[in-house]
């Protein structure tokens, strides 16, 4: 199949890539490299461009004869939508909007969307099924869920068929080493332990340690990237059902911040030292999927069960990258 990936020298994008790759799809990838990286692209055609490009959209969509869109391009950082609400209304709401049009006209039917747990804010219950209310606690989450709106509203009125994948706590890189997780300035939390791991930070400050949760810390479900990138595989196949799908990506099991720091002094066998600081805003105590929706109906499950399995594989990664891809550009 021709696919286009939108964001897909970022993290998520570019692990995507390499498995689309490998499953002998065509690959084509649109990012503007704001803080994605061309040497994260491993196979494919890199187009450097703005999705918001209307023309060039349109222009790819139309040249390459793109049957169906990877959408990964996107602001996810729940601190800083809080902070720059604008930012996230431009880039996540009006660009995907931007998107669709362009596949709109160009008839391309088909959509995995990149969406998030932040959509649910505060569950009532937890472990998360995909029937839980869905009231964002922050900009990030709610310009997410404007999205899953639309996908459903085009769908309705237009006939485009999407995926709407709601990914936890995206983590890890590849086990070859060479692709992994680079934010500047970084703000994650496995890649900010690892960092004092290495001697790049002198601690990691916990955000609240009274949290009504068993050690005060909160809690997240960790999954892999890779075994995010297989589900994205098999969605994209479902797609040609015709159906439409809105599922949870994540392992169902959840962990605290001082569970991760501990697993990663395990796999570093560093000395990590902690300090504890005010709590984040826009952040929610405990979010954990009940992945069990995903699992039957993609027939898919984590390869990666463990945080210690998914640090060991982010581990290999940073200590040979320590500057993220700056370090291969040297
Ligand atoms: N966190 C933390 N210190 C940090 C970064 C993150 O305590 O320096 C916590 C954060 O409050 C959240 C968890 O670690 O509970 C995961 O945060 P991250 O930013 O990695 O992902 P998010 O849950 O925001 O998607």
């Amino acid at each position: 199949m021709n696919i286009l990936v939108i964001g897909g020298a970022g993290y998520i994008g570019s692990h995507m890539v390499r498995q689309l790759d490998r499953a002998g799809h065509n690959v084509v990838i649109l990012d503007n490299l704001s803080t994605g990286f061309s040497e994260a692209v491993t196979a494919g055609q890199l187009i450097v461009g703005d999705m918001q490009d209307r023309a060039l959209v349109q222009r790819i969509l139309g040249d390459h004869q793109i049957e169906s869109v990877m959408h990964f391009a996107a602001c996810a950082l729940v601190g800083e939508s809080v902070i720059e609400p604008a930012k996230y209304y431009q880039n996540n709401v009006l660009a995907t909007l931007e998107l669709l049009e362009a596949m709109r006209y160009c008839s391309v039917k088909k959509i995995v969307f990149s969406s998030t747990c932040a959509t649910y804010g505060q569950p009532q219950i937890v472990p998360i099924t995909e029937n839980e209310k869905q009231e964002p606690v922050n900009p990030y989450g709610f310009t997410k869920l404007v999205i899953e709106r639309a996908l459903e509203d085009y769908s309705l009125a237009y006939g485009l068929n999407f995926a709407a994948l709601r990914y936890f706590n995206a983590a890890g890189a590849s086990p070859e080493g060479d692709i992994g997780e680079d934010h500047q300035p970084e703000s994650h939390l496995i890649p900010i332990v690892l960092q004092v791991a290495l001697g790049q930070r002198e601690n990691i400050t916990i955000f609240g340690d009274d949290w009504e949760t068993p050690d005060g810390t909160c809690v997240r479900d960790y999954i892999h990237v890779d075994d995010l990138c297989t589900a994205h595989l098999l969605a994209l196949e479902r797609l040609e059902t015709g159906d439409n799908l809105k599922l949870n990506l994540g392992t169902g099991n959840g962990y605290s911040v001082r569970q991760i720091i501990e697993s990663c002094r395990e796999v570093t066998d560093c000395d990590i030292a902690e300090v504890v600081g005010e709590r984040r805003p826009g952040d929610p105590p405990k979010l954990i999927a009940d992945p069990s929706l995903a699992n039957n109906s993609l027939d898919w499950a984590p390869k990666y069960q463990s945080p210690k399995a998914i640090i060991e594989t982010a581990w290999a990664w940073h200590k040979t990258h320590p500057n993220g891809y700056e370090s291969d550009s040297k």
